[in-house]
């Protein structure tokens, strides 16, 4: 062999083992690419499983564990309004000028009561509202002035926060005030015949001033909610009224009625 040949052969040997090389790296990513899609399938069939369960208990009650179609048979049966009796929905610390007409297109729309729960502070700057409210169907109550928590050292504000607060609603609405949320809870029965107040509490919490997530919401009151119950929400939040609006088509469907605290304390 002389040298020319030599070097081709050497030549040709080194370009066949860059090709095998590139070969060999190509199968390699190939297989990477695979199973990191393989991966990646996986994981949205988990995301998809879990939201479908989602969406199979967002209508599931413990009276009515497999949801929808539970729903679908009775209404074939033909469920009427109220035959699962009455509930309460409340609202508290409005009226928000955004987010409670909203809320009221969409109860009226339905044909549903509420309560309200007003502070003194926002039924001064929003009177409409509170107007409307009333003028609707729905009952306002008291929620204190700005929205005070009675504490040891406060009876006396406190009291103060429930007069004019029942005055500031008294003025717009024409009615008289007889029913309090007290913030937070806190009460004292001495004002219940000092004032003529009576404090209305909640049965049920859906948390909805802590998170934005609907579902969660919806699922929370439709779950808990049985007759006679009283649905604490906040007519503050975009989630909150999405979330009561859903939560009342559920628990419409499924035979509730939904009536003022009045009807549901005295009747
Ligand atoms: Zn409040």
């Amino acid at each position: 062999m002389n040298r020319k040949r030599k070097k081709a052969v050497l030549l040709t040997g080194i370009i066949l083992f860059l090709i095998l090389l590139f070969l060999v790296e190509k199968q390699e990513k190939r297989q990477e690419t695979a199973s990191m899609a393989n991966a990646f399938l996986k994981e949205d069939e988990g995301q998809q499983e879990a939201s479908s369960e989602r969406s199979e208990t967002a209508d599931a009650t413990p009276e009515n564990p497999s949801g929808e179609k539970e729903n679908r048979e009775e209404k074939k049966k033909g469920v009427s309004s109220g035959q699962k009796g009455k509930i309460a929905l409340t609202f508290d610390d409005g009226p928000s000028p955004r987010y409670t007409p909203i809320l009221l297109d969409g109860l009226a729309e339905r044909n549903v009561k509420a309560t309200f729960f007003v502070t003194g502070e926002n039924a001064e700057k929003y009177p409409d509202i509170v107007r409307r409210e009333s003028e609707e169907g729905h009952l306002v109550g008291n929620h204190t002035y700005h929205h005070v928590q009675l504490t040891d050292t406060n009876q006396e504000q406190f009291r103060e926060e429930i007069t004019m607060t029942n005055e500031k609603i008294r003025e717009i609405t024409g009615k008289e005030v007889n029913f309090i949320r007290p913030p937070y809870g806190s009460w004292d029965k001495r004002y219940e015949t000092e004032l003529n107040m009576f404090p209305v509490l909640w049965d049920v919490d859906p948390l909805d001033w802590c998170t934005e997530n609907v579902d969660a919401v919806v699922k929370n009151i439709v779950t808990k909610t049985k007759e006679n119950d009283i649905i604490l929400l906040h007519d503050m939040y975009p989630s909150s009224v999405t979330a009561a609006l859903q939560a009342v088509d559920i628990l419409k469907e499924q035979g509730y009625e939904f009536v003022t605290v009045e009807e549901i304390l005295f009747d």
